[in-house]
């Protein structure tokens, strides 16, 4: 993120120092006690995730089946999550449920679901490219009332504060994947003879390096905004870090597309770093909501935001 940003960014500073999705709402909502738990995730100690995402409810959060039913002083969810970073090397879940399901987004609540939870199993989850992801199946998982993060009914804001402000991470990480991508496909270009002369001098190639730099610029000055947004609270960071999220990671797959391109067959080699990009950038497009969800956002918000 730093890389991406190029300057010292109290956003990159929260980054780094804790996990992200999977503590940002504990520093935001949690308890004394959970919070207390902060510093071992900023050490590296302890690993969180971020539990939103279920089988039936992945863009429609709000229709998430997954319950918490109040018994006494305890809850005791019922459902499954799928596609959680993290699931197998997390220790502690933040994991979102239903505890009013007539209330509809209004009964989504949060909870710190620690690993070793009695009726909690964990799956592995195998993608294309290196991620640690897994599903969660809760059975008859009973929590003391004490691990409810936030309010109870908070859940479906507290999910969506924590992935406006992450949404400028992911835009950070495209920016950054987009110009390792540019950077050897330049210098690929500068060496590679082909019809008497350098790659990069022939002009169609030239066109490609200059449409790639034109698209991480604009990426990075919309994280920059983005961050700039979620550093000062000033303007909507919903817009902004929808807008960062949507331009960079839809920007970096068409940077690395053509570094791809302009590698020839060596860009489809395995090992090549523009091949291990194309397929690492892919599901930037996909989680904390896809480019169509992103759209729906922007557009919810552009009559208050742009005047239309
Ligand atoms: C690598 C990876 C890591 C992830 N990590 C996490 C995590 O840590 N925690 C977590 O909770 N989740 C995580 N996810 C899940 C991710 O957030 C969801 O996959 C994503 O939100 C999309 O949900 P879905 O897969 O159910 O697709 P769906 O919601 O079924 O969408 C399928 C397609 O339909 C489109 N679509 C849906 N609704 C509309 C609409 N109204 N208008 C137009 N198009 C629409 C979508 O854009 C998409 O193209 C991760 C996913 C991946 C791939």
């Amino acid at each position: 993120v730093r890389e991406a940003l190029g300057y010292a960014s109290p956003l990159a500073d929260a980054i780094f120092a804790v996990q992200g999705l999977g503590t940002f709402p504990i520093a935001r909502a949690g308890s004394g006690e959970q919070k207390a738990l902060l510093p071992r995730f900023r050490s590296g100690d302890l690993i969180s995730a971020f539990a939103l995402t279920e089988p039936n409810a992945g863009s429609d959060v709000a229709s998430m089946q997954t319950t918490a039913r109040k018994e006494g002083d305890a809850y005791v969810l019922d459902g499954d999550k799928c596609f959680i970073s993290n699931a197998d090397i997390a220790a502690h879940f933040v994991l979102f449920a239903n505890a009013d399901p007539e209330a509809g987004r209004r009964g989504i609540t949060a909870f710190l679901l620690p690993k070793g939870a009695d009726g909690l199993t964990i799956e592995v989850q195998d993608l294309s490219i290196d991620h640690p992801i897994g599903a969660l199946h809760l059975r008859g998982c009973r929590l003391p009332a004490s691990s409810v993060l936030g309010e109870v009914g908070g859940g479906f804001s507290l999910a969506m504060q924590t992935l406006d402000r992450f949404r400028v991470s992911v835009g950070a990480a495209a920016v950054g994947m987009a110009r390792r991508a540019f950077d050897t496909a330049a210098s690929h270009v500068r060496q590679r003879q082909q019809f008497g002369k350098a790659l990069a001098e022939q002009q169609l190639v030239q066109a490609m390096l200059a449409d790639m730099a034109v698209d991480i610029d604009s990426a990075r000055l919309m994280v920059l905004r983005a961050a700039h947004a979620a550093d000062t609270q000033e303007g909507s960071l919903s817009a902004a870090a929808a807008m960062a999220k949507l331009h960079a990671t839809e920007a970096a797959q068409r940077v690395i597309d053509s570094a791809v391109q302009l590698f020839g067959g060596k860009g489809v080699e395995r090992g090549n770093p523009a091949e291990a990009l194309y397929r690492a950038v892919r599901p930037l497009r996909i989680y904390e909501g896809t480019s169509e969800i992103q759209r729906l956002v922007i557009a919810s918000s552009v009559s208050k935001e742009y005047g239309a």
